[in-house]
């Protein structure tokens, strides 16, 4: 309580109104974290009021690929406010959400044919799991309601979502049994790029063998588990996670909302293993992050299953969906991204973290340095002070949020070779202060 007095002291860019009225991400409003008030953003820098520059270790939650203030993601905004910023998508369609849903069907797997446009990546996993159930149901699988997914995964905070993400650092307890319960098996052992070992998918296979009568849906953030553990585990699982799935007819949901979009290496993550879920869900990086935005895309069997049945219609109509504004700044985004040699970038962040970062895995406070595409994580033995540790760090001039014992850092594609190594030697400098 008293750093956090203290840092907002010291923190020129404090800002009363704001610690007194509005509420951040996951904040107390008697004792919020200190907040740093931004004045503007530029490709891969952050400036605050007081003048202060920081290197973007975030891209603000995995969605700014290709950095702030783009010009061409603000052109494709500008030209599309000239015609309309919203109109509604009951009854009315727009050339932007034709333009985008193509561009789309282009870059996702052949299966894929139908798109839903949502809100948000928690909305797309809401969504995700009624098409599940109402797919189920059109099946004349009543019983089949629920849904199994893996510890440690996170899918956002909506109420189903939340009800997938991990029941230990969830919010499983404080929510008690106002969430529905769901069925859990242990997160993967079996690393990406180490061996697999046969024995991590059996709990998910004993589960679904019991209760397949219930289960409607498996819902997994491929290969990389995000704000729940940043783990990132083997291909096989999912390949055999797909293989049981068709076994006990049940569908199978990627969340690639963190995944999309490049990061991992890949364009999509479930191309590490090469099989094609039956619903996807993207989002977040999907607008380059000018805005909140998600879809859901799913193959004919899901989307006709549902429509062929009583009532005939997918039962969900967000008032914002397909909002003109947001598909074109993600059509822009998307074709930005894909005339860009995002892979070799991607590449590049990957080696360069890896040469980088390796050096505090032998701290005696580190437990493990893992990289994965535009991924790096440094996982401490301990919970870290999280006011503590963002105050240092902006005081060093880069912008990493740490979580529990993960300080990780996850930049725009543009970093430059110099702005990736002022970020990982702040990050070494300030890992190697801490006791
Ligand atoms: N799924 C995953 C894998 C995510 O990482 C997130 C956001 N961190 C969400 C869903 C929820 O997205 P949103 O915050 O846009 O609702």
């Amino acid at each position: 309580m008293n750093y956090n007095n203290k840092a907002n002291e010291i923190n020129k860019n404090f800002d009363s109104f704001d610690r007194e009225h509005l509420w951040h991400p996951y904040t107390s409003t008697i004792n919020p974290l200190p907040t740093y008030k931004v004045n503007r953003a530029e490709g891969c820098r952050i400036y605050l009021e007081d003048g202060t520059e920081l290197i973007d270790g975030m891209s603000s939650w995995w969605c700014a690929v290709h950095g702030y203030n783009h010009p061409i993601l603000n052109k494709a905004i500008e030209e599309q406010l000239k015609s309309m910023s919203h109109i509604m998508f009951g009854g009315f369609t727009h050339q932007p959400a034709i333009d985008l849903g193509k561009l789309l069907l282009n870059i996702l797997p052949n299966e894929m044919e139908h798109i839903f446009y949502a809100d948000s990546g928690s909305v797309a996993v809401e969504v995700a799991m009624k098409m599940t159930v109402q797919y189920q149901h059109s099946q004349g699988h009543n019983k089949k309601t629920n849904f199994v997914t893996i510890r440690s995964g996170y899918h956002g905070d909506t109420w189903n979502a939340m009800s997938v993400c991990d029941p230990i650092t969830g919010m499983h307890s404080l929510f008690g049994t106002s969430l529905p319960i769901r069925f859990f098996a242990p997160s993967p052992i079996s690393k990406f790029g180490k061996e697999w070992n046969p024995s991590d998918i059996t709990p998910l296979e004993d589960i679904m063998e019991k209760h397949s009568q219930e289960i409607a849906g498996l819902i997994l953030e491929p290969i990389v588990q995000g704000a729940g553990g940043m783990n990132f585990y083997h291909p096989q699982y999912l390949k055999e996670a797909y293989n049981l799935c068709k076994k006990h007819n049940i569908v199978i949901i990627f969340d690639e909302i963190a995944t999309g979009f490049g990061r991992t290496g890949k364009l999509f993550a479930y191309e590490h293993a090469g099989i094609v879920p039956d619903i996807m869900c993207i989002g977040k990086a999907l607008t380059g992050g000018y805005m909140t935005f998600s879809a859901v895309a799913t193959n004919e069997k899901i989307a006709n299953g549902i429509s062929s049945a009583s009532p005939g219609v997918f039962m969900h109509g967000p008032t914002f969906m397909g909002n003109p504004l947001a598909c074109a700044v993600a059509k822009a985004s998307i074709e930005l991204l894909l005339a860009s040699n995002w892979e070799e970038k991607v590449k590049n962040i990957e080696e360069q973290m890896k040469s980088e970062l390796s050096e505090v895995s032998t701290l005696h406070n580190v437990a493990d340095v893992r990289i994965l595409g535009a991924i790096g994580v440094i996982e401490m033995k301990k919970d870290i002070d999280m006011a503590y540790l963002q105050n240092r760090f902006v005081e060093e001039g880069i912008w990493v949020r740490p979580f529990g014992k993960l300080v990780y850092i996850m930049p725009p594609f543009i970093i430059t070779k110099e702005e990736l190594n002022k970020l990982t030697s702040s990050l070494i400098k300030i890992i190697k202060e801490l006791k």
